[in-house]
């Protein structure tokens, strides 16, 4: 296989069927190319024949190249600050099994929360039947060095230059490739959801802390190979709260959920349903301001086509939706105001994993290189 082959499999994933001229016309190959790497396509099972459901309405069908979304499967894992979550998917990403555990971030040694989701993913695996696997993606809390083999430094799980590609590869027996989580779910909902189509999507995620993440026409913004987009760390207020990352006063500092667990009250694991608690409460008002402040300077800086929220933010009641809506447009640039768009996480709570899933897809079908 090679970068033509992905190159049609992204145009069949992206515009589904297609006849043998549209996806010509659309890849741009010569017929010879197109006619050589379709035959290997077939011969693969990754791509089938079909008739074309849209005719000119004079004779019969044509022939269309349709993908085969279950002639492979991928795994994603989401590595969060205390919840890991697993998912295998098909070609386009569709959930075959899906199963989650909860860690100790202070007593458990990133080897073995490794171990445990291998174990886990082995379990899944065995009850689908042993699927064949292409690989592991894996969603991890910090940005990642620029080959994706090591997360470079979390701050909420306190881990730094850790080879985790390694460490799933080994005891997966898999290969794996990493990726930042909230960029990973930024690109799940470019490749398969809400964001499909979109030039540029930041997807922004409240749980232990507050991540974003950037994905501008189809592909992670990653700065210098490894950066994140630290919209967590935008300081607000320079005699604001101590921040996880030694800073006073960043937006994280003040909206994460230690903090607003304490506004309502709570202990232990957090409710999904966090924000509309929040909501009937003093700390409401400051935390909309909060969040207002820091995405109009965001917007500005990154123009984004869509704002998707997830996490708590994703599960917030609509009145976050209406106060960002009615609040942002005033505080952007004009040209931005009437392109705004604010929506929850098509994926919802599966996001982290599905966002592992995209990651692999991506680095071990749709390249077309590493088959
Ligand atoms: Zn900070």
């Amino acid at each position: 296989m090679g970068v033509h082959h992905g190159q049609i499999l992204c145009i069949l994933r992206d515009g589904g069927p297609q006849s043998r001229a549209s996806l010509a016309r659309s890849s741009k190959l010569s017929a010879t190319t197109l006619t050589h790497v379709t035959a290997q396509l077939l011969r693969a099972g990754v791509v089938a024949e079909c008739d074309v459901t849209e005719t000119t309405g004079i004779g019969r069908p044509g022939q269309a190249i349709r993908l085969v979304p279950d002639a492979f499967h991928v795994a994603g894992i989401h590595l969060g600050a205390g919840l890991v979550q697993i998912a295998i998917t098909d070609l386009k990403a569709g959930a075959k099994s899906i199963a989650s555990f909860d860690f100790s971030v202070r007593e458990t040694e990133p080897d073995d929360v490794v171990s445990r989701a291998a174990e886990t993913l082995s379990r899944l695996r065995s009850e689908l039947g042993e699927p064949r696997l292409l690989g592991v993606g894996v969603a991890v809390p910090g940005p990642v060095n620029a080959d994706q083999r090591s997360i470079l430094v979390s701050i909420n799980t306190g881990w730094s230059n850790l080879p985790l590609a390694d460490m799933f590869e080994e005891k997966t027996g898999l290969p794996a490739v990493l990726e930042h989580n909230v960029s990973s779910m930024a690109l799940a909902e470019v490749r398969y959801g809400i964001g499909r189509q979109v030039p540029g999507v930041l997807y922004v995620y409240l749980r232990t802390g507050l991540g974003a993440g950037l994905v501008v026409d189809g592909m992670p913004f990653r700065p210098g190979g490894h950066g994140a987009v630290e919209l967590g760390h935008i300081q607000i207020s320079t005699d604001g709260p101590l921040c996880s990352c030694g800073n006073h006063g960043c937006l994280e500092s003040y909206v994460n959920e230690a903090v607003l667990m304490r506004a309502v009250g709570l202990k232990g694991q957090a409710p999904d349903n966090l924000l509309k608690r929040l909501e009937a409460t003093e700390a409401w008002a400051p935390t909309l301001d909060r969040l207002t402040d820091s995405l109009a300077i965001a917007i500005n800086l990154l123009a984004p086509d869509l704002i998707i929220l997830g996490g708590h933010l994703g599960e917030a009641p609509d009145s976050l939706f209406d106060h960002l809506l009615r609040n942002l447009p005033p505080r952007v640039m004009p040209h931005m105001r009437d392109v705004l768009r604010i929506e929850r996480s098509g994926f919802g709570p599966l996001s982290g994993a599905i966002g592992g899933v995209a990651v692999a897809l991506d680095h071990f079908f749709y390249s077309g290189v590493r088959q």
